[in-house]
């Protein structure tokens, strides 16, 4: 049982044409596990998924499989889409922020301890993407930054071509 929630961690799936029903494949064909190792997955603006639109994955209340030691106390969310070579769209840092919000809020999580995939300890990978500012996320939940300046840097500074909105 998840039932000490304590953690959000944020994931990317590496691959831009990715959609929610292949990563659940891909989590119990190929690796064998019961269902998606996340419990919540945001569409991106291939064709695919419907643009920040929040799948759910796993059941809350199930121990989800997506951050090693990490499991058992905490959710999974990941932003489809390769963040290492495109930068998340609006509507995804939108759904992700207010997802955040609510689910801090739900759980009592310090916003200290939403924290992308390799600011855990011992992880090498670069998930959730060179891409996703972990700091300006943090400060955008607190509102410490407003909603709309994380959604303008993000677009200034990584890819302006996809922002199209
Ligand atoms: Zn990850």
């Amino acid at each position: 049982m998840n039932n000490h929630i304590m953690y959000i961690i944020i994931h990317h799936t590496e691959r831009n044409n990715d959609f929610p029903a292949f990563v659940r494949f891909r989590h119990r064909h190929l690796r064998g596990w019961d269902d998606v190792g996340y419990h919540y997955l945001i569409g991106n603006k291939r064709p695919f998924t419907k643009d920040g639109h929040l799948y759910v994955g796993r059941q809350e209340k199930c121990v989800g499989a997506h951050a090693l030691g990490y499991n058992n106390r905490s959710l999974g969310v990941c932003l489809i889409g390769n963040i290492s070579n495109t930068n998340p769209s609006s509507k995804q840092l939108q759904t992700l922020v207010s997802l955040l919000r609510e689910k801090t809020k739900q759980y009592q999580i310090p916003v200290q301890h939403i924290l992308g995939h390799c600011e855990l300890p011992n992880v090498e990978k670069s998930c959730p993407g060179d891409y996703l500012d972990m700091v300006s996320i943090r400060q955008a939940v607190t509102g410490q930054i407003e909603l709309s300046a994380l959604l303008a840097m993000s677009c200034d500074k990584f890819v302006p071509s996809l922002c199209t909105e």
